[in-house]
């Protein structure tokens, strides 16, 4: 079928007809599915089991320079810790402290210090400022945005385009207004349009003059070895970047493996330059004697290097893989040749991004939720849950089961072209 706008009036009702028909139909079948969030599912969940029984009571549980895991110390990490994921990040041991379980919950309270105490290099705490504000390349992660909505920093939307975000822009921005004091980036496989920064935005962010001489990059690099594919995205090195540009304290990078092993119960690590971490490292002290060191022990014996973790995701990946496909190609057949939605087909990550027409996420959302389909809320995407046009919906299609990814993306694809059609009626 070529695209509705083609259709006269009296074939646009026949078809909306047609749909609502179908569409009721689902709805007898009281379908309770969950698309709201990337999760891993129970299958990739399972491939971590093993770890579990590498730590056990007839261990000595030391680290590799003799550290007793079971007592207090080691505040920011094992040794052997941080070189796994000073490879993963591409930096010097020396720039990397491992923390708890969530590299969101690291971003929130360096944001949280910042606010009260201000970040290396800074003339007053942020909090103390009459206002603090932040870009948000958008759509982006609704956690992020939730951090900057808690301490009412205020939220600028930065327009995403195919290789990151729009840097003219941010390049205006920073260099005229001191307030901005940083930027939201997942540079890669980015939540949730998969997008991977490319090596000329990686460089402008690092070489940015901006106002603000304590501005920072909070770089979250939470699908760093994420890839769908055989040939993963490439990221440039935004610590190194940053050295090179001659403002080594503006990235702040962070990670986790809460989608490599347990999500909640992964480690989590940060990486900066010496001066910002020995900064970091002092206020922790009072904050805590230090993360949980069994987990570290344990995941370093399941993935003591990067090979491992490649072997590993190379499993995540023939699991997910064939979901993320058939989301594509149902969203192909189904909307490819109607002009009513736009997608990325994402290299990596947990998403897939859906574009509607303007006006009609939020519609489309709330039908699908009628027919026992919750999708993450419309607007979650944008700062302040204010998507302007009203189009973006993020896919989540990790954690159903197959058959009930292909159900729920039935529902969806139907309520995006009842919802258009609606509109185009209107
Ligand atoms: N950052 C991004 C971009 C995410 O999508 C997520 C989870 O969905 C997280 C961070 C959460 O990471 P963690 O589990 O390490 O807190």
């Amino acid at each position: 079928m070529s695209g509705y706008e083609q259709l006269s009036i009296s074939e646009l009702k026949e078809q909306l007809a047609q749909l609502e028909g179908v569409y009721e139909g689902y709805k007898s079948r009281n379908l309770k599915l969950d698309m709201s969030r990337g999760k891993p599912c129970p299958e990739q969940l399972d491939l971590s089991m093993g770890m579990l029984d590498l730590v056990s009571s007839k261990d000595t549980l030391k680290a590799s320079d003799g550290m007793d895991c079971r007592n207090y110390g080691g505040v920011d990490g094992l040794p052997e810790m941080k070189v796994l994921f000073a490879r993963l990040l591409e930096v010097d041991t020396g720039e990397i402290m491992i923390g708890g379980s969530s590299s969101l919950n690291l971003m929130h309270d360096m944001i949280a210090r910042a606010m009260l105490l201000g970040v290396y290099g800074s003339e007053v705490p942020w909090g103390k400022l009459p206002v603090v504000k932040f870009l948000c390349p958008s759509p982006g992660y609704d956690r992020h945005f939730a951090i900057c909505e808690l301490f009412q920093i205020e939220m600028i939307v930065i327009d995403m385009q195919h290789d990151g975000p729009d840097m003219d822009t941010i390049e205006r921005l920073v260099r005229e207004d001191e307030a901005i004091k940083g930027i939201w980036c997942v540079p890669k496989y980015s939540n949730p349009d998969g997008i991977t920064y490319s090596d000329e935005v990686v460089d402008r962010l690092a070489a940015m003059p901006t106002k603000a001489a304590d501005f920072r990059i909070i770089w979250d690099d939470a699908y760093i070895v994420h890839h769908l594919t055989d040939q993963p995205d490439l990221l440039k090195n935004m610590l190194a970047a940053c050295k090179k540009a001659g403002n080594p304290d503006r990235a702040l990078m962070f990670a986790s493996t809460s989608k490599i092993t347990f999500s909640g119960s992964g480690i989590a690590a940060m990486a900066a330059s010496a001066a910002n971490l020995g900064f970091i490292r002092k206020q922790l002290s009072i904050q805590t004697i230090g993360p949980d060191k069994i987990n570290q022990l344990r995941h370093i014996r399941f993935l003591p290097d990067l090979e491992h973790i490649q072997v590993h995701m190379a499993k995540q990946a023939a699991l997910i893989r064939p979901k993320f496909d058939s989301v594509l190609s149902k969203l192909e057949a189904e909307l490819g040749d109607k002009h009513l939605a736009t997608w990325n087909k994402p290299n990596g990550g947990y998403f897939i991004s859906l574009n509607t027409m303007d006006g009609c996420a939020k519609a489309v959302v709330s039908k699908a939720a009628e027919a026992g389909v919750t999708l993450t809320q419309a607007g979650a995407t944008y700062p302040y849950g204010q998507d302007p046009r009203d189009r973006n919906i993020r896919i989540a299609p990790t954690y159903p089961t197959l058959p009930e990814l292909e159900s729920a993306i039935d529902v969806l694809c139907l309520c995006v072209q009842m919802v258009s059609i609606s509109k185009l009626l209107s």
